[in-house]
């Protein structure tokens, strides 16, 4: 068996976000709006905005509406919760300046990795449940290039979202490869690693902490990947 393809995620496996991330930029952007609100009341609404959004069927219109469609709901619930009456309005500013208050850093050992893998003539893609622009954006500022990727693929291409087994098929019959030829590296449990394996690719889960969970296969950072991507295909000759 030979590795021809490494798929990734995008958000905590190749470009590094905090814990507190989605909420700490919402109160970067608040406060530049002249929007004093405390963190802990922004997760909050968070919560409640998540909860609220089930019913919206918020979650099942990802990536089939459009992505400002979709941010701008998102944002204008969370300031709905926060008791700002102009949420609507808020709204469409907090996702139009979004990107200007991320940091999109990718993690120490990304570059190296990625120009390991196209050196060995590997093919290289993303799927990410974001939106294709959203991550043409972190790309970019992350310096790392779109054109380096063999596929992009976000949760509008084919409007379907982690994990939802077809994303990572139609990835792989894209790229001409079987599932058995290639290996996707993520960062969470269910959409990415069950995803993964349920479309009968290799999983590998990627935890930069101590944590292992005995019955995952899991890795502390991608150089891992480059040595076992080798010793497979050695194995099978
Ligand atoms: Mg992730």
């Amino acid at each position: 068996m030979t590795v021809k393809a490494v798929l990734f995620d995008v958000g905590n496996t190749l470009i590094k976000y905090d814990v507190e991330f989605f909420e700490e930029v919402f109160q970067r952007i608040l406060t530049s709006l002249g929007v004093a609100r405390s963190l802990v009341d922004i997760k909050k609404a968070f919560l409640n905005a998540d909860n609220e959004s089930r019913n919206l069927h918020l979650l099942s219109s990802f990536g089939k509406v459009t992505c400002e469609e979709h941010w701008n709901t998102w944002d204008s619930l969370v300031l709905k919760h926060l008791g700002i009456a102009e949420h609507a309005e808020l709204g469409k500013a907090v996702h139009s300046m979004w990107f200007d208050y991320v940091d999109c850093a990718p993690f120490p050992e990304v570059k190296e990795v990625l120009s390991e893998l196209k050196q060995r003539g590997l093919k290289i893609g993303l799927i990410s449940n974001g939106y294709e622009e959203e991550i043409h954006i972190i790309l970019e500022k992350a310096n790392l290039e779109n054109a380096a990727f063999d596929i992009i693929i976000g949760v509008d291409t084919i409007k379907k979202v982690k994990p939802n087994p077809d994303i990572f098929r139609y990835a792989i019959s894209k790229l001409d490869v079987k599932p058995e030829e290639t290996v996707f590296v993520g960062d969470n449990v269910e959409a990415d690693y069950k995803g993964a394996e349920n479309a009968g690719i290799h999983a590998l889960l990627v935890d930069r902490t101590e944590k292992r969970q005995s019955d995952i296969k899991t890795i502390k950072n991608l150089r891992e990947v480059l040595s076992l991507i080798r010793d497979k295909s050695q194995k099978s000759e």
